[in-house]
Parts: structure tokens; C-alpha cells; sequence
């Protein structure tokens, strides 16, 4: 299956620095997006270290055998890829907490982080925090991943609607990130993909200002991947921007 890819990344109209990154690597097959958080420097620092400590995970993770994560344990439930990406993730997290200790302004530092790595027709995913990959396809828009924060346990245990969650005023919380600590949890999961499939990461500064529906519309638009990705930008913007906001679309083409 031939993939491509776009991304935007934009500071939005409420804030001064930009503290999500993201990378793209289709050697690797490897998409990552992470939304920063804490100080002034900080968000920056952390999103930035987890997305590079990532990707260079999941290349030396490529060169072992099929059931060595060195040094995370292997875990039978999910596949290589998905035991990969969580190593991956809890490098980064050794990396975040390293950090930390050497620079005393940095401490609070954290970041989000939500992966694809995508090899033919199969894509493994890590998430961490509220940053979220989402399925187009056939015409439908799928969630695939549960937000780790505050409103979402509310609207699961049923006290918040999701309209509610919305506009809650603790909506920022995020309950796992990688913040450094040890108790890292990190959710990875598995599909299988088809032709025509569109996958989509993004961080909250989407995902608080569309709504899902609006979301998949965008996607539903034929052709450059790049132009959907500036037009999500652009209506997170026209909304009022209030965070920053990252789209990264990975596109499963017809051969
Ligand atoms: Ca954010």
C-alpha cells in the first residue's frame, strides 16, 4: 500500500510559542504528534524531546529481533510494532525525567504524544494525554484513541456530556502524559488498514474547537492532503484559535 503525508503545525490566535511538534518519517513509517506543556520554555522542550527520542527508537528498535524491545519488557498482547512504540514512548519518558534533573527551570516540563507506525496494511498506535488519531474512512469519521484527561473520565463515568466537556473549564487536564515519572501507562492498540483510508493525528487545539462531524467532513475532500490540513487549521483558527494546533494526515492510496 503507497502512503503519503501532510501536516500543519500553527501557534493559533490566543498564544505566544508554539509548544507541539510532530514528525513524519515514511522510511520508518513512523507519525508522531506531541502537545507541549508547562513554563515558559518548557512545552517546547518536552514535545521536541519525546518526538525525537521516538523516532530514534523506533529506528534501532528496527534493527533487533522481532521480540527484543531492550530495555522494556515485551509485552505478548500486542504485536512488535505496538511493543515497539511503547518502548519508544517509554524512552522518551527516561529522556523527559533526565531533563529534569540536569535543568531545575524545566522542571513541570511534559508533553502528550499519540503514534502511528505503519508498516503495509497494518498501523500499531501509542497515546499518552489528549492528543488524539482518528480513522476516515468510506465516509466515516472513527475515534481511535480515548483522550487520557479529566473530562473525558467524567463524560465516561457519565457526569460530563461531551458538549459539556467542550466548554469545561478543567478541559486542559490531561491525566497521563510524560511528565518524567515512573508509572508511565501508555495505551497502544492495533488495525489493520484499507485502501482509501485516511489516518489523522492531531493535538488538542483541533480537537477542543471542531467537532468530530466537522472533522470528517474536512476529510471527506478529495485530493491534496495538504490543503485539508491547512483548511483544519484554518477553521481551529477562524474559531478563535485558542491553543496551539497540529494536524498530520497519512493517506492510504489507491494503487
Ligand atoms: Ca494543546
Amino acid at each position: 500500500m503507497q502512503k503519503s503525508w501532510a501536516a500543519r503545525t500553527d501557534t493559533g490566535r490566543r498564544r505566544s510559542q508554539n509548544e507541539d511538534s510532530f514528525c513524519a518519517d515514511l522510511d520508518l513509517g513512523l507519525f508522531v504528534v506531541a502537545d507541549g506543556m508547562g513554563g515558559h520554555v518548557g512545552g517546547e522542550v518536552a514535545s521536541e524531546l519525546a518526538v525525537t527520542e521516538i523516532q530514534t527508537v523506533i529506528e534501532f528498535t528496527a534493527t533487533l529481533g522481532p521480540q527484543d524491545t531492550w530495555p522494556v519488557p515485551f509485552d505478548a498482547k500486542v504485536g512488535t510494532d505496538g511493543n515497539r512504540l511503547r518502548a519508544s514512548f517509554t524512552m522518551a519518558n527516561r529522556r523527559i525525567a533526565r531533563k529534569i534533573e540536569k535543568a531545575e527551570k524545566l522542571r513541570g516540563m511534559a508533553t502528550t504524544a499519540v503514534a502511528a507506525l505503519v508498516k503495509g496494511s497494518k498501523a500499531a498506535l501509542a497515546h499518552v494525554g489528549d492528543s488524539r488519531a482518528y480513522l476516515y474512512r468510506a465516509g466515516q469519521l472513527t475515534r481511535l484513541t480515548s483522550d487520557h484527561s479529566w473530562v473525558e473520565e467524567q463524560v465516561r463515568g457519565g457526569m460530563l456530556t461531551e458538549a459539556a466537556a467542550r466548554e469545561h473549564p478543567r478541559r486542559n487536564i490531561v491525566t497521563r502524559a510524560l511528565f518524567g515519572a515512573s508509572d508511565l501507562d501508555v495505551e497502544v492498540s492495533e488495525l489493520e488498514l484499507e485502501t482509501g483510508d485516511r489516518l489523522l493525528l492531531c493535538s488538542d487545539g483541533l480537537s477542543t474547537v471542531l467537532q468530530d462531524d466537522e472533522i470528517g467532513q474536512v476529510l471527506s475532500a478529495p485530493g491534496d492532503l495538504q490543503v485539508v490540513c491547512d483548511e483544519l487549521v484554518n477553521r481551529a483558527n477562524a474559531a478563535g484559535g485558542p491553543d496551539n494546533v497540529t494536524t498530520l494526515l497519512v493517506d492510504v492510496a489507491t494503487e
